[in-house]
This record gives structure tokens, sequence and C-alpha cells, in this order.
């Protein structure tokens, strides 16, 4: 494991600190688990930076429970699409949250950043870190729900790319089946890898 990560100049235990204060003991359970998904995805498809795969799991909700009017300062702060103040936190603690981590931690890694902005909705450009993080999130150990074994096999046993898939379309089909909005990016998500499912 790492004890130290120079991208916020914080040691584990520092950082561990820090999350553990800033949510829920659930949240900070996950947040952990899908740190050590997204080694283990890493490791399993060649992305050479695991301590920076673990970073972004370890950081990606840490903006979750903040509240919406904070969101809706850090949108006029930095003068982020208007279109944003239509959405809520589903949308918010990663497309926002960015920036909330960027002020508390320092961090500029461009890469994370990105990573951790589109962990929720995706894109239909995605990094070999993007997915890595946007999987590890849904396949984390302490997930359970039905098709849940299947995403894992895809995401560690055949293919990333088809994990991807399959994550956005039960996403898609539960926002449907829920009649809530679907972020047009998701959509982008989905067009762009429903072909490594077919
Ligand atoms: P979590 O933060 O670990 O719970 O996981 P995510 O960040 O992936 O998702 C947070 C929530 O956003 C979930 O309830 C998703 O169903 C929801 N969500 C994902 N995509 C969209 C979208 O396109 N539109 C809306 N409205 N919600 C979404
Ligand atoms: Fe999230
Ligand atoms: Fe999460």
């Amino acid at each position: 494991a790492f004890d130290f990560f120079p991208e916020i100049n914080l040691s584990r235990a520092e950082l561990l600190t820090k999350l553990s204060n800033n949510m829920s003991e659930k949240r900070f359970q996950h947040v952990q688990n899908v740190g050590i998904a997204a080694v283990k995805l890493a490791e399993r498809w060649g992305y050479a930076d695991v301590r920076k795969a673990e970073l972004a799991g370890l950081l990606h909700d840490y903006a979750k429970e903040e509240t919406d009017k904070t969101f809706i300062l850090l949108i006029q702060k930095y003068q982020l699409d208007p279109d944003l103040y239509h959405w809520d936190n589903n949308v918010w603690h990663g497309m926002v949250g960015i920036y909330k981590i960027r002020e508390d931690f320092g961090l500029t890694d461009s890469e994370i950043l990105r990573a951790i902005e589109i962990h929720t909705v995706g894109s239909s450009d995605m990094t070999l870190l993007d997915k890595i993080l946007y999987v590890a999130d849904y396949i984390e150990t302490g997930r359970n729900f039905d098709g849940v074994d299947f995403a894992r096999t895809l995401a560690f046993e055949q293919d990333l790319n088809a994990a991807v898939a399959y994550e956005t379309v039960r996403t898609v089909e539960f926002l449907a089946h829920k009649k809530l909005p679907i972020y047009p990016q998701t959509i982008l998500t989905y067009n762009a890898f429903i072909k490594n499912l077919r």
C-alpha cells in the first residue's frame, strides 16, 4: 500500500483522517473500497500509476455530503456551465465537487481531477483512469445489487469497455424506470460505449 500521496502532500493516515471527518462512516468505507477496486483494475488493465488510481478512488465522493448551497456557490465562483444549476447533488458531487477537492487538498493533477469530474456520468472519450474509477465505483466489494457479479466479471475477466457500457445501460435503465432526468453526457457515454456490449 502507498504510505504517501505526493499529489496532495498527505500521508495515507492524514488523508484517511480528513476523509472520515468529511463523510459518514458508510461513505468512508465506500471510498476505501473504491480505492482498493481501482488498484485491482489498474493492475489488471496495465494502468501504470496505481497510486493515482487509488487516490482517485479515495477522493471521488469527497464532496458528496456538501450542501446544495455550497455547490451553487462553486458554480458561480468558477463560472461553470450555467446548465449545472438545473441538476442536483447526484451530478454536482463530481462535476462541481472537483473544485472543492482542488480547494481543500490543493490537488492539481488533471488526470485525477478529470476522472473524478466524470465518475458519475462518464464521457464519450474516457481515459484508462476515467474508466477504472467509473467502474471501480460500481463494483467495489460493498456493492450488492442484481447484476453486480456480471459487472465484476466483465471488469476483471473480460473487457473494461464492456463494463463501462454495462454500468451505463443499467444506470440509464434505472433513471428512466424512476422517471428521473438523464444528464446528456450520460447518454453520450451510452452511445459511445454500447457497441462494446453487443
Ligand atoms: P455514488 O456517488 O457512489 O453513489 O455513485 P455515482 O456517483 O455513480 O452516482 C450517484 C447517483 O447519481 C446515483 O444515484 C445515480 O443513479 C445517479 N446518476 C447517475 N447518472 C445520472 C444522470 O445522468 N442523471 C441523474 N439525474 N442522476 C444520475
Ligand atoms: Fe459518486
Ligand atoms: Fe462513489
